[in-house]
């Protein structure tokens, strides 16, 4: 019999919630307890010392070693009375998590020690970092790599240790991590939406990228997860057969939450909430298990640091209520998988939100600069946003149940959607009589009546307009979401420059400036109107449409990543100043590798649990049955056929499906070592997509269909009934 499954599953029937200390506090009393705010810097830095960090956070200038000091001396300060002992530079390396070296606050003097933290410890670091993904530069460079401080995220503590957002790069310059370059377009985004905002109001000198992501995941008892060996190795479900309740009942969405599952919630809420994180929502999504966690928004590169440190923290409270987290984007191949919506929108300095429609026509102006220019990024750059998260375990996701299509297109709702049809139609060439604008202003100040109404929401798009931000919703649940954001920051940031250029040609000829700005948003309607898609973006019928517009259906990951290798998109990143053309190709390199060592593991973790679990439970039961027909066969004789048709048939079924999965995963291992002989990356990526990844599916197929002629008793491993149903 199969012992651990069995007493995994004994296990967890004997679990209860945690009992969690339900403490009078208020939100607000604990919220950034963990951080070392602003606020707490002021209140142990000189006056000076704190306006000089704060300028050089709003500059990007160095902060000079005096000044580094003060700052290093006050974080020590602070944290040994919260019973701190280390201190680490975290940071994003590119294997899209975060990473820490743990150092100690002492230095021996004399016989003895003292807690030491000078500043050129919080400036910068070397972490031994040849380990880290780095395509291949630091191999043409020789570059030791190191982490430097980035001021404008603020330092928090986790357990024992004090943590330092850093940057992470190589001696020559180049990043070697997600942060570097999320904050060179953040910047560059932040100087071209300045400029355009000038238009508008000339108080405008910053304009800030906002983030709010949600975060969706799936929680499984900690017993039945160790019992899963491809759940540990891959984070999802390789096999499994389908239960015969899934998620078409819909229960589960907004329903009540478990009592296990609810005191984990508390839990990492709780710990979130002290170190800075704005988590606010909590709810059941559409699949058994399956939850989301959303924060309030924030600026961009917090935003991330947020979600990142989230991720973290939901790992180690589970484990203390015996739950695993799987942030993987399919764990189970029939149901939803799970995304991280990315929430975008820009906002300025004299608290406007550009992508918030205003109340009369001139702030509607400048809504629809935004708005427009956004939609013409998309139109222009789609294929940078695909392959931004492209991923082996988002394209499980993409195209899959209730996700969005590999196809990026843009939603704007019905009455935007109108709007834009009109200033297409209504704003003329040449000069207009001035009923004829009077007329087209009315006609713009009617937009936030119009949103007011905007009630539909389209589920299916991956990335929609949701009334005053753009939702990114094809970001994977594992991302970092740099990623994304870095994609798109500097897409807007390039489309915002060009916008400028062109009106301001026109304001050199003498055109008024609202008119101006409509006519390069008219020509920009016209020119980006196959990326608008209202329709269902699940359906067949919007793959072939798509294609009839031209729009690109990149399926999966190396396709993705070959269509971006482009000239046109190298240049893009170079010119905006995020990725020299070194920088880029590394990227790409080790997108590439992830993706075909992801699909590596997967293939070989099959391959083991088909030979040394559910063959050898399928051939157990063979035996049993076997002994089974000898004794009918001994006591019926020439008509035993007929006495174990049942015993013979499930025999039959389970030698064809047997035979299948061996033939299989024969061609599957040959398929590998023919890839694993390919030295070029993208061709190597490829192989590992066509030649194995291919039959995962069919294995799969027939390992379920195993699991469901075994006897229960035999089979080895928990079913997918018992992960999803127990809590
Ligand atoms: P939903 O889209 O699920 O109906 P909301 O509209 O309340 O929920 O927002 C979802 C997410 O969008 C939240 O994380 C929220 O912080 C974020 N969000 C709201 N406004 C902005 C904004 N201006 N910029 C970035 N994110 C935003
Ligand atoms: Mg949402």
């Amino acid at each position: 019999m199969s012992q651990t499954r069995f007493k995994a599953l004994e296990t967890i029937n004997s679990r209860k919630a945690k009992k969690i200390k339900i403490t009078p506090q208020k939100i607000s009393e604990i919220f950034a307890k963990d951080v070392f705010t602003d606020t707490k810097m002021a209140d142990h830095v000189s006056g000076e010392v704190f306006k000089s960090v704060q300028k050089s956070i709003a500059d990007g200038t160095r902060i000079d070693r005096d000044v580094a000091n003060q700052v290093a001396n006050a974080m020590k300060e602070w944290a040994l009375k919260r019973g701190v002992t280390h201190y680490t530079h975290w940071f994003q390396p590119l294997t899209g998590s975060t990473a820490e070296k743990h150092d100690a606050f002492f230095e021996t003097s004399g016989n003895g020690a003292i807690e030491k933290f000078r500043g050129e410890l919080l400036v910068q670091q070397e972490p031994d970092a040849s380990s880290f993904p780095n395509g291949g530069i630091r191999n043409t460079f020789e570059a030791r790599g190191y982490t430097a401080w980035d001021p404008s995220s603020p330092a928090f503590v986790m357990g024992t240790t004090l943590c330092i957002p850093t940057i992470f790069i190589a001696y020559t310059g180049e990043a070697l991590d997600n942060k570097m370059p999320l904050l060179k377009a953040l910047n560059k985004v932040d100087e071209a939406a300045t400029v355009v905002c000038k238009y508008f109001d000339k108080n405008v000198n910053r304009v800030q990228a906002t983030l709010g992501w949600e975060q969706e995941y799936f929680l499984i008892d900690s017993a039945l997860f160790n019992a899963r060996p491809d759940i540990m190795m891959t984070g999802r479900a390789l096999f499994g057969h389908k239960p015969a309740k899934g998620q078409q009942l819909d229960d589960h969405y907004f329903g009540t939450i478990s009592e296990r599952v609810t005191s984990f919630m508390r839990d990492f809420e709780k710990q979130s909430l002290r170190l800075g994180i704005p988590v606010k929502t909590r709810h059941n999504e559409v699949a058994p298990n399956q939850f989301e966690c959303a924060p309030i928004f924030e600026e961009t590169n917090l935003a991330v640091d947020h979600n990142l440190l989230l991720m973290d923290v939901m790992d180690k409270v589970a484990e203390e209520h015996n739950f695993r987290v799987l942030l993987h984007e399919k764990p189970f191949a029939d149901l939803n998988g799970s995304g991280k919506h990315n929430n975008w929108s820009l906002s300025t300095n004299t608290g406007v939100n550009l992508l918030q429609p205003g109340k009369n026509p001139k702030e509607n102006i400048r809504f629809l600069t935004f708005f427009v220019n956004t939609i013409k990024a998309i139109h222009d750059y789609s294929d940078i946003l695909r392959s931004s998260i492209a991923t082996a375990s988002n394209d499980h996701r993409l195209g899959g149940h209730e996700a969005p299509p590999a196809i990026i297109s843009v939603f704007i709702g019905q009455q935007l959607t109108k709007m834009l049809d009109d200033l297409e139609k209504n704003v003329k060439s040449g000069t207009m009589t001035p009923d004829e604008k009077t007329a087209l202003k009315l006609n713009i100040g009617k937009i936030p009546e119009l949103m007011l109404d905007n009630t539909d929401r389209n589920r299916t798009s991956p990335f929609a307009f949701t009334g005053n931000k753009f939702e990114f919703r094809a970001v994977g649940s594992t991302a970092n979401c740099a990623t994304p954001m870095i994609a798109l920051n500097t897409i807007i940031a390039n489309q915002l420059i060009d916008f400028k250029k062109d009106v301001d040609a026109r304001l050199k000829k003498g055109e008024k400036k609202d008119m101006a700005i409509l006519k390069v948003l008219q020509k920009q309607i016209k020119d980006s109107k196959k990326i608008r898609f209202e329709g269902n973006g699940y359906g067949e019928e919007w793959v072939k449409e798509a294609e009839k517009r031209g729009l690109s259906n990149l399926k999966d990951t190396p396709r993705a990543i070959q269509q971006v290798s482009d000239k046109k998109f190298v240049n893009l990143f170079k010119e905006m100043g995020i990725f020299s053309e070194v920088e880029y190709h590394a990227r790409q390199e080790i997108q590439l590798e992830m993706y075909q060592m992801q699909i590596q593991i997967e293939g070989r973790m099959l391959g083991d649990l088909a030979q040394n679990h559910i063959i050898p439970a399928a051939v157990k039961y063979q035996n049993l049955l076997m002994q089974n027909i000898q004794g009918i066969k001994e006591i019926y004789g020439k008509d035993f056929k007929k006495m174990a048709y049942t015993q013979l048939s499930i025999m039959d079924e389970l030698c064809e499906h047997l035979t299948k999965v061996k033939k299989k995963l024969e061609t599957m291992l040959d398929n590998r070592k023919k890839a694993n002989k390919i030295e070029d990356p993208f061709k190597k990526a490829v192989a590992y997509c066509d030649t194995v990844k291919i039959h995962f599916d069919d294995i799969a197929y027939h390992l379920n269909k195993l699991e469901i002629l075994v006897d229960d008793e035999l089979w080895p491993m928990p079913k997918l009934r018992e992960m999803l149903f127990t809590n």
